[in-house]
């Protein structure tokens, strides 16, 4: 009698040790997938602006700053202002102004960064709202307009390496690759920003210098 009961003891022992191990496993494998599979989006709302960004936002407005939460960013959209020897301010204030119109020819139009001529980044809208910027990818993605010195859009290259920084920063931030960072161009065909469109090896190359910019971040 004693034995038979010392064996059911022991039988219950082992089948308890077997059903925790199995929970366990259970577990570790459905924080596997969700990690490798359903990666949590990061809240814009909970992202600080990066250090040296110039932040005047725009007043609230339907034609510059609608207000529209935007809850997830998937990808950056790079312009270019297409206006040579504007500045940021000019840029930014010319999305403020656009709050006073009124009619059926009004204007949208915003960025959530202008990147000026001496590499300064003005911010107009916050990243947890859309920009009137970048066409059906407005509701995913942070706009980037940047500055120029003449027709061709070429930057300068303060003005480059502000833009390769803000992006690296924000890739870092939203788990993005350098790919997710995409021209106008890839939105709508529209031709912008015009110099990296015109010249495919430096978009190229500027997509590699986002990605060794993100390693610096580490
Ligand atoms: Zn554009």
């Amino acid at each position: 009698m004693e034995r038979r009961r010392q064996e059911r003891v022991r039988r219950i022992l082992m089948l308890s040790l077997l059903s925790v191990t199995a929970l366990i496993i259970l577990a570790a494998a459905v924080v596997l997938v969700r990690t490798l599979f359903f990666d949590e989006p990061v809240d814009p709302r909970t992202v600080r602006t990066p250090e040296g960004v110039e932040v005047d936002l725009l007043t609230p407005n339907p034609y510059s700053r609608p207000q529209t939460p935007l809850t997830e960013i998937r990808g950056i959209v790079v312009h270019y202002v297409a206006n040579p020897c504007s500045t940021a301010r000019e840029n930014r204030n010319y999305f403020e102004g656009l709050k006073n119109q009124s009619g059926d020819n009004a204007t949208s139009a915003s960025s959530h960064f202008v990147v000026g001529l001496e590499g300064e980044i003005v911010q107009c809208i916050p990243i947890y709202e859309i920009a009137y910027a970048s066409n059906e990818r407005n509701a995913d993605t942070i706009s980037i307009e940047c500055c120029h010195p003449d027709e061709s859009g070429k930057f300068y290259d303060s003005t480059y390496d502000s833009l390769v920084g803000l992006c690296a920063y924000y890739c870092k931030e939203f788990g993005l690759k350098p790919k997710d960072v995409i021209r106008h161009y890839d939105v709508t065909g529209k031709i912008c920003p015009k110099y990296f469109v015109d010249d495919p090896d430096a978009w190229k190359q500027f997509r590699k210098d986002i990605k060794k910019a993100m390693k610096q971040i580490e």
